[in-house]
């Protein structure tokens, strides 16, 4: 498997995600449909597949142009109000790009329709939309904390810890000042932002991360670990991830 990183919108990532055996691709979050069709130019693969991770503007926005400019997509989604849907995926369902094995991992909260893509490889790799980004997550627009718990802790949490974790924005470098702010006795969370430093100054983007990282430095997938407990002053996982999302929200306003 190969992942061409696209860039969008102002913090966006949309991927290319080719089988390398029989040069057939798919995109995750196409939002910038040009960008898209020059970057299959480019790799001279065949696209066939469109992977949604859910329907807010900034992901799916780009999937009816692209199923013009490109006849005989195969468009995912978990979601009807995904843009050019015309194959409503569940969790657990299978799919194939080329010889790539997807599954798809329904995780609803950032909105009720939420989707991450596993792609079988050595190693494996997860696109995680809006749920899970490096060191952080995302808002819970249409879900409640047990949602969330259920996607981080239950579903990716249990990925093997080399899983490459492919996430829908650039929000790296915030997340870890509120990583920091919930654990500064953690040394992952600064290893964490030296690495993220050094990317950003790069103009590189601090995607991939991997499941095992994200489990050393990132609060809401730690929640069940006695220090990120301690500074939410609750004992209960699902009542943790409430509070320190409610409180990373207030943080970043303040910011
Ligand atoms: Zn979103």
């Amino acid at each position: 498997m190969k992942v061409c990183v696209l860039p969008a919108l102002s913090d966006n990532y949309m991927y290319l995600v080719v089988d390398e055996k029989t040069q057939e691709a798919a995109i995750v979050d196409p939002v910038e449909p040009e960008k898209v069709v020059d970057a299959v130019k480019k790799e001279g693969v065949k696209l066939t597949t469109v992977l949604t991770t859910h329907h807010h503007w900034d992901h799916a926005g780009g999937n009816e142009e692209l199923a013009g400019l490109v006849k005989g997509l195969t468009v995912c989604g978990g979601d009807d109000r995904i843009g050019a849907l015309n194959k409503k995926v569940g969790h657990d369902d299978k799919l194939k790009v080329g010889n790539l094995d997807v599954k798809c991992l329904f995780t609803p909260c950032h909105t009720s329709g939420h989707i991450c893509y596993l792609v079988h490889g050595e190693p494996s790799a997860v696109f995680t939309g809006d749920t899970l980004f490096v060191a952080g997550c995302g808002k819970f627009f249409e879900g409640r904390p047990p949602e969330m718990y259920k996607a981080l802790v239950e579903i990716l949490g249990i990925l093997p810890k080399d899983t490459l974790v492919y996430c829908g924005h650039e929000y790296t470098e915030n997340n870890l000042k509120y990583a920091v702010h919930v654990e500064p006795g953690n040394p992952d969370v600064y290893k964490a932002i030296e690495w993220a430093k050094s990317k950003r100054h790069a103009n590189e983007p601090t995607v991939p991360s991997t499941i095992g990282d994200e489990l050393k430095f990132n609060p809401f997938m730690r929640v069940q670990e006695e220090s990120v407990k301690r500074y939410a002053g609750k004992s209960d996982p699902i009542d943790v991830m409430g509070h320190i999302r409610r409180d990373k929200d207030k943080f970043r306003a303040k910011r």
